[in-house]
């Protein structure tokens, strides 16, 4: 069972991944926190395998449709989540569509609030990337 510094995950389905817990509350929206690093990650590809270099910059393109509202970004999603993992030659691609997955089912609300229209709360950034600008 995953530990870190003071938690303890319960449920055994449940990995850690990264190691790093983060609360996000609730004025944030968390879908366009989870596009700032989508797009923190789809940067730091090496830019040697295509699936990598293509695949993750055209799930950064999907989340921001979804974002946007465009439904058709939460169906591209999909399609290219089925197929980034497990073709880049390290698991950078698998660790990042990963991450967008989980938090395309752990914020399926927030899915349908921006469908609808949004959510209607800013990115407060709360996240952190790298440089912080992203
Ligand atoms: S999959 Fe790994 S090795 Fe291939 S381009 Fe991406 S980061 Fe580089």
């Amino acid at each position: 069972m995953p530990r870190a510094d003071g938690i303890r995950l319960s449920r055994p389905e449940v990995a850690l991944g990264a190691g790093i817990v983060v609360a996000l509350g609730s004025d944030t929206c968390p879908l366009g926190e989870v596009y700032r690093v989508a797009q923190w990650l789809a940067s730091q590809s090496a830019g040697q395998c295509g699936p990598c270099v293509f695949g993750t910059a055209a799930l950064v393109d999907d989340f921001g449709r979804l974002l946007n509202g465009d439904p058709a970004g939460w169906h591209d999603a999909q399609r290219h989540l089925g197929l980034v993992p497990g073709r880049g030659a390290c698991a950078h691609p698998d660790g990042s569509a990963r991450f967008l997955a989980s938090a395309l089912e752990a914020f399926g609300d927030d899915v349908r609030a921006h469908l609808a229209g949004g959510c209607g709360r800013a990115v407060l950034g709360v996240l952190p990337v790298p440089g912080g600008a992203w």
